[in-house]
């Protein structure tokens, strides 16, 4: 009858919005990536859950549907946000071949939000949001957005900067930028386990951030030409001090 697709916030527990538990505690099956599920196990114990592994997310969408269409309420959760990189999109599309059913989507707290605030506030004027992941776009598209954001100096938030077929993602996506103008001393940070154990933040330059190995459970910011440390903090003014000077 129903899915709800759940973004659960970077790490969950605290960071789950009230809706989201909402549609948790009314949904009888809930469906998701081993990983995601592992997180909210705990908390809704009697539930019956149903995971399935890494690169399966169309068998996961169509599992999610097909059980919708027998007529369960079914909550699909994603972590972070359902919609940025998340399963809303891939709902929407498989619904298609099925019976009609309702679909919701429910927001989440997305990495970028849960990093920045790790890192103090380096969001606070424009800023783009690029994946490096190159499983579902050809690298030149994301080379091309990476330049493109760096010519409009926007502050960039990198998603999936590594894995492990794809150790050098990160360094690629810095002398990108580095030749479309951004000076290698641009305050740049990146935040691990957001929201999660082992949750840490790291404050460095561009030209430091080319040689740092990163995983795939990071997220990387890298300033625009107005981003500054304060305080050990990286900060983007967004000019309200400047308008007044
Ligand atoms: N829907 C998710 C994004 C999924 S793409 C969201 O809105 O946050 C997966 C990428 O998101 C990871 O490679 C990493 O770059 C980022 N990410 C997701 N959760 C994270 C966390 N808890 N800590 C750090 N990065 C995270």
């Amino acid at each position: 009858m129903r899915v709800t697709v759940v973004g659960l916030g970077p790490g969950a527990g605290r960071d789950l919005t009230g809706r989201a538990r909402e549609a948790l505690e009314r949904a009888d099956l809930i469906v998701g990536y081993t990983a995601y599920i592992a997180l909210i196990r705990e908390e809704f114990p009697e539930k019956e859950m149903l995971s399935t592994g890494m690169r399966r997310e169309v068998d996961r969408c169509r599992a999610a549907v097909e059980a919708a269409v027998s007529g369960r309420d079914v909550a699909m959760v994603c972590s972070g946000d359902s919609g940025i990189y998340g399963m809303a999109g891939l709902i929407y599309e498989v619904a298609q071949e099925y019976p009609p059913i309702e679909i919701e989507v429910v927001p989440g707290i997305t990495a970028a939000c849960g990093g920045a605030a790790v890192l103090g506030a380096p969001l606070t004027h424009d800023f783009a949001v690029v994946s490096l992941s190159d499983l579902l776009t050809p690298w030149d598209k994301i080379a091309l957005r990476l330049e493109c954001a760096a010519k409009g100096d926007f502050v960039l938030c990198l998603y999936n900067p590594a894995s492990h077929s794809r150790p050098d993602h990160l360094k690629r996506a810095c002398d990108i930028l580095m030749a479309a103008g951004k000076s290698p001393d641009t305050i740049c940070g990146y935040v691990q386990n957001i929201g999660r154990e082992g949750e840490r933040g790291t404050i460095t330059t561009l030209g430091a951030l080319r040689d740092t190995q990163v995983d795939m459970f990071t997220t990387v910011f890298i300033g625009s030409s107005q981003t500054k440390l304060l305080g050990g903090k990286m900060v983007t003014p967004r000019g309200y001090l400047q308008r007044e000077g």
